[in-house]
């Protein structure tokens, strides 16, 4: 009552132990949940600025490669060379400019020099060529790296009369050539500041096919990659163009990605900021988008991997705490164990110590009062004394024996020991110590003569309290049999009496200490130790005792020994020759060995 008030009181330690590596446990799992959602969003915005920053820079390109001719090639030659008809110088500028534009298809000219070899149409440059322009003077010939595309060049040279009436410098102009949509861009020189009359045009066409098909997969190799995908570890990037109409014109189709920058372009080649005032005609706007997002394994690749990562970690350490956990409750379970037998003994000891020292107290009582007149009855009191004491100090023996058996500092003296003639002489020893008589215990010589490496003293203990039993619970046969043998892999002593047995629901149970069976009830000699004793040193050898017993007819108690085997949990520590081994003698163990195996 009071134990289960106290423990009300005070919670178990284990209890608390538990609770607080759960909550530690729970505390571990929700604060990584929660750190990791911020990692994913914080990722998600670092990825959404950088989508942001590369569709800026790729927008940029975009720009830049779009506005090159205008800016770079046809500007390049001046107008007094122009006017002066070096159309030859004009011809590198070209080359390059198809080079480093690949949205160009052609660059062409008009002048009064090519006027002469084709009227009415521009010669081009690039392209899939035609009619070559020659008039055999070969590389002096300033045309003679231009062509003729008469359909084309009229097409293109009447676009240019056309808008040179506006007075303006350009005119881009969008137009279907057969069946193929071009941009033409046109750039008119004229001889006077009025520009009344002009003396050349230059320009470039843009087929928009090519454009659809070709360009966006040519600039994503050239120049996006390095963009998109950099070398540094920084997360790669996907790319798309969608048109006008919101067709996909590069990139393939994605799955809708949860981070993507959007930015638009104007799909026109030409600078409309710097020029729009000096046009004549521009193309009506296209705005076509541009989407930057991170590649799928790459951005999720990148969070999921952290993620295992982490859980990993967490349920390791859960893990580690669950078997913290259970290593205490397992040693809290030991430690419990340990007070309950302590408990058990000491109870058991007292209850063994009650009964003499009580009766001891009244014989004394009995005897300082002066009550004993006969002798008879003096003689009964001193044997009363004489037999409680002896009880006493065989139960302080038992308990000293016991614990001994159970000290695992214990250190055993190891020794091969021949087994047949220990049993011989321990039983030799044991009837000549016997008390009572007329019992006989009879060695049966099977011819096998097992030689363990063990600790005779040990082993000689636990046969004699074998033996004591047999006697003690031998009944009216008084005859014990002890025998030696060898199985397959252990060395064995039996001890066979003919007593009253031992009924079977007790047998799982006679090791126990303190133990006593039915049987034992008309014995008062005896605490339930001897059995419980004798194991423990069986053990240490990493043997065991095996019993059979038939109630009323006998039982056999074996005590089996690995051959060659020692008592590794215990290492020999002190030389304690035992009280048998003094009486057997000197043994020789390579002989005794040699007989063993024999
Ligand atoms: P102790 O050996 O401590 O003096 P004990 O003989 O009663 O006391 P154990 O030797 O441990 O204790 O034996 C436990 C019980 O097993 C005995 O009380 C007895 O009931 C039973 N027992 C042991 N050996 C035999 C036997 N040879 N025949 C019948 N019963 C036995
Ligand atoms: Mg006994």
């Amino acid at each position: 009552m009071f134990t289960t008030l106290d423990r009300l009181k005070r919670p178990d330690p284990v209890i608390f132990a538990i609770v607080a590596l759960l909550c530690a446990s729970t505390l571990v799992v929700y604060l990584q949940h929660r750190a990791l959602v911020a990692l994913d969003r914080q990722t998600a915005v670092i990825l959404q600025k950088v989508a942001e920053q590369t569709a800026t820079a790729v927008n940029l390109e975009i720009r830049r490669t779009f506005d090159g001719p205008v800016f770079d090639v046809l500007p390049a030659v001046n107008h007094p060379l122009l006017a002066a008809g070096r159309l030859d110088l004009l011809a590198p500028h070209y080359a390059k400019g198809l080079n480093a534009y690949p949205h160009v298809e052609r660059f062409f000219v008009w002048s009064e020099l090519t006027e002469a070899v084709a009227p009415g149409e521009v010669l081009f440059y690039g392209g899939r060529g035609s009619t070559p322009v020659s008039r055999a003077e070969g590389e002096r010939d300033p045309l003679h790296l231009f062509y003729r595309d008469s359909p084309m060049g009229r097409r293109v040279l009447e676009t240019a009369r056309r808008y040179a009436k506006s007075q303006r410098i350009y005119a881009a102009v969008s137009e279907r050539i057969g069946q193929t949509p071009y941009d033409f861009f046109v750039r008119l020189l004229y001889t006077d500041a009025a520009r009344t009359r002009f003396f050349a045009v230059l320009g470039f066409l843009v087929n928009l096919d090519t454009v659809r098909t070709r360009l966006f997969p040519a600039l994503y190799e050239r120049q996006f990659a390095a963009l998109l995908d950099p070398r540094d570890g920084s997360p790669p990037f996907q790319m798309q163009v969608v048109d006008d109409t919101g067709r996909i014109v590069f990139g393939g189709r994605m799955a809708l990605p949860a981070v993507a920058a959007r930015s638009r372009f104007a799909l026109q080649f030409y600078p409309e900021e710097d020029i729009g005032p000096r046009m004549a005609s521009g193309i009506p706007s296209r705005q076509w988008t541009l989407v930057i997002s991170p590649r799928a394994q790459s951005a999720s690749s990148t969070i999921a991997s952290t993620r295992t990562q982490s859980y990993w970690l967490s349920g390791l350490s859960v893990l580690l705490m669950i078997v913290a956990l259970a290593f205490a409750v397992q040693s809290r379970k030991r430690a419990e164990q340990l007070a309950r037998v302590q408990a058990d003994f000491v109870a058991h000891v007292s209850h063994q110590l009650k009964t003499p020292v009580s009766l001891l107290s009244a014989v004394g009582e009995t005897l300082a009062l002066d009550r004993v007149r006969s002798p008879e009855k003096l003689a009964q009191y001193v044997d009363i004394v004489r037999g409680e004491t002896s009880r006493l100090s065989a139960l302080v023996e038992r308990i000293l024996e016991f614990s001994r058996a159970g000290d695992s500092r214990r250190g055993y003296e190891l020794e091969p020991v021949n087994l047949a003639v220990l049993a011989r002489e321990t039983v030799e020893a044991f009837g000549r110590a016997l008390s009572s008589n007329g019992y006989r215990i009879q060695v049966v010589d099977t011819g096998a003569a097992p030689v363990v490496v063990a600790d005779p003293a040990a082993i000689e203990q636990a046969l004699v309290n074998l033996l004591d039993n047999a006697i003690k619970y031998g009944g009216e046969s008084r005859e014990v049999t002890v025998q030696v043998g060898i199985t397959r892999s252990d060395a064995t002593i039996d001890v066979i009496d003919r007593g009253i047995g031992i009924d079977p629901g007790e047998r799982a149970r006679i090791f126990e200490r303190f133990y006593r069976g039915a049987g034992a009830a008309m014995n008062r000699r005896g605490f339930g130790l001897g059995l419980a004793i004798a194991q423990e040193l069986v053990a240490a050898h990493r043997g065991r005792i095996e019993v059979e017993s038939t109630p009323g007819s006998g039982s056999t108690f074996r005590i089996r020994i690995p051959l060659g085997h020692a008592a590794a949990e215990h290492e020999p520590r002190r030389i304690l020759p035992g009280f048998w081994a003094r009486l057997r003698g000197p043994r020789m163990a390579g002989e005794a060995r040699r007989r063993g195996t024999a």
